[in-house]
């Protein structure tokens, strides 16, 4: 395996699939098994989900509500994500644990660093639920900063293009796609990888980050055995 350890990061927006709110029940299987797929390979896996197809806290102020109480509701966005990721999971056989940026002992374990290092050498899948449990960041600014914490070899974004682009290729059709680009050529071409918060994360602990497409089947654990799919981004 190229990759002993991974973070992989998958949208919230993403888990509403063909229906126009909420988490759709066939994208939330066909992901487990996915991360199934990685598992049986040996590979520990953490993950960070978003919750975009529930609640961001950029759209609370539009609706009169604070911009602080909005970012908490997303975080517990992300944490209902999560939960029916460790569900999706379990029910096919998979160990989880779910660790929350915020304290919700009914339902999960608060994040410990040590205790998610120990978890994922026991070959369970820790999700991290409720972002780090500050306002005014991301989950991927999470995802950057519980896969330096755990040292994670790798963070995987999935997403539903299939990696970083000169331009938006759903909006240039002439848009081309990278095979590698380096931290500095992202940031220099202004290219959307991630939040600058959790870019930066990524660059100063020297930590890859590879953007692909995670609705193709066999993609992540082609990506852990370190076929090429996607885009690298690396020093
Ligand atoms: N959020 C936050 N702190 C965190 C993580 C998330 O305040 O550490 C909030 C923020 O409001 C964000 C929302 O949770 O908009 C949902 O997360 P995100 O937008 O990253 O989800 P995604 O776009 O990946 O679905």
């Amino acid at each position: 395996m190229k990759y002993k350890r991974i973070l992989l990061k998958l949208s919230g927006e993403a888990l509403t699939g063909s229906q126009s709110y909420g988490i759709d029940p066939e994208v939330l299987e066909r992901y487990s098994q996915e991360i199934k797929k990685a598992i049986d390979k040996g590979v520990e896996v953490a993950i960070v989900i978003g919750g975009g197809n529930i609640y961001r806290g950029v759209q609370a102020e539009k609706s009169g509500i604070d911009r602080v109480q909005g970012d908490y509701m997303g975080m517990l966005a992300t944490l209902i994500n999560a939960m029916a990721i460790q569900s999706s999971l379990e029910k096919i056989g998979v160990d989880t644990r779910l660790m929350s940026g915020l304290k919700i002992d009914q339902v999960c374990e608060q994040f410990i660093r040590r205790r998610a290092l120990r978890h994922l050498e026991k070959g369970r899948v820790v999700i991290f639920g409720a972002g780090i449990g500050n306002p005014y960041f991301t989950t991927d600014s999470t995802a950057s900063l519980r896969a330096v914490e755990v040292e994670a070899d790798v963070v995987l974004k999935g997403t539903r293009v299939d990696g970083v682009y000169t331009a938006d290729p759903e909006k240039d059709p002439k848009a081309e796609k990278f095979d590698s680009i380096s931290f500095a050529e992202v940031y220099q071409r202004g290219l959307n990888v991630m939040d600058m918060t959790a870019f930066t994360l990524c660059k100063e602990n020297n930590l890859p980050i590879i953007v692909f497409d995670m609705n193709k089947s066999g993609n992540l654990v082609k990506l852990v055995e370190g076929e090429k799919v996607g885009t690298l981004i690396a020093e």
